[in-house]
């Protein structure tokens, strides 16, 4: 695979150039590009290696310890063996930094990887965030509560939404899949958004927001605009610390012919310098203390923005504080979906007594499932594996009503297991529970389908739609 040569920023160059003492350099230069995916290399005046990240000595196919002190040229000649180079070296500055390729195959490898372990850690949060969110649900409902205790377990299973949207943004990073744009409701969304937004900012900045008559929805993901938002807000409110106003304002304007919503982030701080105003959207560039800021807030906002077919703007003056403008793509009536209200609780659809098999391998979950499914009515068998589940089937007294399956299960699938029990039938209905909320690979199965993380009703609903006589047709068939 061919080499792609990076070039140092101008402004590392310019960080790079203040550091007069080569040890606190190396430190400094080591914290900070240990972590980053791209292989960098440190040289002293003569172009011999001083210190080699991680990354580079894996492209380099040379070991840290023994590149250094050598000539870079010798490693890199080194490392291409005489055939095409693998990764290649290119000099950023006359004095330091130098930074190599990074889509040679090691590369390539890494970037799987890391894609493998974000899944694995966002179907693992799925399965927390299922847990939370149905507790949550079930609090929310609770008559016995105090209406503020409502509120506040409304607000836990809110935010438990929005996580949830998160983790669906980190599972479609690990696919070669978009998310897909939908129309958002500006009004809706920064009215769901009040009691986030105001524990972001702190209690002594106020919150106000404004949407103007005729403004149209905006085509992005909503947990990408709900993204941006916070990433903005979250900048806002340290730039007032602990007084002064944030201003949402959303309306329409044109732009270049083209009607475009225009959602405004203000606020009332001390403003950005001229100086590191031409930065601010660079990764990883920050004026806060070592610790307090990543500097990847403003980069995100700006490739989401983008992505979505929009952009952002800055203008900041010292004595008003700071205005971030994003402008956004108008949803046009039919091409996008506009997601169904959750905010809303529906009633929890109740079971008869049916006998459930339920298998899923996560203790958290498996024992929500039971908690959710016995308080409505259900008699739950739980299996953790597929192996005990076939032991349960052929086992039973009595004949299972249903199963109730997590796909991702160790050795014997929930497709695979279901398919040997006979489920799919009249006589024994089967709910697949997806590890995420995309459609499940085409299966000769008929089966329900739920995706995690799932609300109690969500859950209960998909139950009850196994035994409805005349419920609509299971999804997943073929
Ligand atoms: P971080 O907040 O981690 O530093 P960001 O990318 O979100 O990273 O922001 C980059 C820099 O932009 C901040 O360090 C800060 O200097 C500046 N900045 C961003 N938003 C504001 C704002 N509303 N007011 C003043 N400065 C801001």
């Amino acid at each position: 695979m061919a080499a792609r040569l990076l070039e140092v920023s101008p402004r590392l160059k310019s960080t790079l150039a203040g550091f007069d003492d080569a040890p606190t350099f190396s430190r400094w230069l080591g914290d900070a590009l240990a972590g980053v995916g791209v292989g960098v290399c440190e040289v002293d005046d003569d172009g011999l290696i001083r210190w080699l990240s991680a990354v580079a000595a894996e492209h380099l196919g040379t070991d840290a310890g023994l590149a250094r002190g050598a000539a870079l040229d010798d490693v890199s000649f080194n490392a291409c063996g005489g055939a095409a180079p693998r990764a290649r070296v290119t000099r950023a500055t006359a004095r330091l930094a130098f930074v190599v390729a990074a889509r040679d195959e090691a590369g390539q490898r890494r970037l799987e990887n890391l894609g493998r372990m974000t899944t694995a850690i966002a179907h693992d949060f799925n399965n927390l965030l299922s847990v939370i969110w149905s507790f949550s649900d079930g609090l929310a409902a609770e008559p016995s509560l105090t209406l503020e205790q409502r509120a506040d377990a409304f607000e836990i299973r809110a935010t438990a939404m929005r996580a949830a949207g998160l983790s669906q943004q980190l599972l479609a990073a690990g696919r070669p899949v978009r998310a897909h744009a939908r129309a958002v409701d500006c009004a809706a969304t920064f009215a769901s958004m009040e009691r986030l937004l105001s524990a972001l900012i702190g209690s002594g900045v106020d919150l106000s927001w404004h949407v103007e008559r005729g403004t149209p929805a905006c085509a992005i993901t909503p947990t990408q605009f709900e993204q941006v938002i916070v990433n903005l807000a979250v900048n806002a409110g340290l730039a007032m610390s602990s007084r002064g106003t944030l201003g949402l304002l959303a309306r329409r304007v044109v732009e270049g012919g083209e009607p475009m919503v225009c959602v405004e982030v203000r606020d009332t701080g001390g403003g950005i310098a001229p100086e590191v105003l031409p930065h601010i959207f660079e990764p990883f560039f920050t004026t806060r203390a070592a610790g307090k800021g990543l500097g990847v807030g403003l980069s995100t906002v700006r490739k989401l923005v983008r992505d979505a077919g929009g952009e952002v703007t800055v203008a900041s003056t010292g004595a008003t504080g700071t205005v971030f403008s994003v402008l956004l793509p108008v949803a046009l009536d039919g091409e996008l979906e506009v997601p169904a209200p959750e905010l809303e609780l529906a009633p929890v659809s109740l079971g008869a007594g049916q006998r459930l098999l339920v298998v899923e391998p996560e203790h958290a979950v498996r024992g929500l499932l039971y908690a959710l499914l016995s308080r409505a009515g259900y008699h739950v068998t739980l299996a953790s594996n597929g192996a005990e589940a076939l032991f349960l089937f052929n086992e039973a007294q009595r004949p299972f009503d249903g199963l109730l399956t997590a796909t991702d299960l160790p050795f014997l699938g929930g497709v695979e297991l279901a398919r040997r029990v006979g489920a799919g039938t009249r006589a024994l209905p089967v709910l697949l529970v997806h590890p995420s909320d995309q459609l499940p690979a085409p299966t000769t199965l008929t089966a329900h389908c739920l995706g995690k993380p799932f609300s109690e009703r969500k859950l209960l609903a998909q139950v009850a739609g196994l035994f409805r006589e005349e419920g609509a047709p299971p999804t997943g068939a073929s």
